[in-house]
């Protein structure tokens, strides 16, 4: 992939490609983006989503606990930040006084809204038999599910260009567009 464009999926996702300055005794990182500027869409959504995922989780989690460690200060009988968080939240007083009494009374003390998910790192993104491949640490099952869906957008984008494009043969499978194939007759990619 084109240096400017790698730099680009660098900065906007630092955690997930932490690894790239790892030494490839570690990690498959080290050598960037293996596979070709037509994708630089389907990585930069695979990686959107997969630390929007990451984050929303965290942030699920720690929502909870606030709400619980709150709750508990109520039930205890100091309920000055239970009300202070539903004013935040832009509620009418009397509808506050409402909810910190119900909530006092029914004790709904609550689960994350998911598990915390690892923080994901990839350890190698590449072309292979003309589709993207992805390799993680950490993670969930939702995020091998982004990373499926990838791989198979992967297989009907032009790795050059990004149109839609088709799987061709030859001594080396890659995955292009009409154009790109006429292209690659005549001169020679990467
Ligand atoms: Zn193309």
């Amino acid at each position: 992939m084109k240096q400017e464009l790698e730099e680009q999926l660098y900065n906007k996702y630092p955690k997930l490609f932490k690894q790239r300055k790892l030494p490839m005794t570690q990690t498959a990182m080290c050598f960037g983006l293996e596979c070709g500027s037509g994708w630089f869409d389907i990585v930069d959504r695979m990686c959107s989503l997969i630390q929007g995922h990451i984050d929303q989780s965290r942030s699920s989690a720690f929502y909870a606990k606030e709400y619980n460690r709150v709750l508990r200060q109520a039930i205890n009988g100091n309920d000055r930040n239970l009300r202070f968080r539903y004013k935040k939240f832009g509620h009418k007083d009397e509808v506050i006084e409402e909810y910190v009494k119900r909530d006092i009374e029914n004790k709904p003390f609550r689960q994350p809204f998911r598990e915390v998910a690892p923080q994901v790192e990839f350890t190698q993104i590449k072309e292979k038999f003309g589709t993207l491949r992805a390799y993680i640490t950490g993670g969930d099952e939702y995020c091998h599910g982004i990373i499926s869906m990838a791989v198979s957008m992967s297989a009907i984008t032009c790795e050059e260009c990004g149109m839609p494009g088709k799987q061709r043969g030859g001594g080396w499978i890659m995955t292009l567009c009409d154009n790109c194939e006429e292209a690659r007759k005549t001169r020679k990619f990467k």
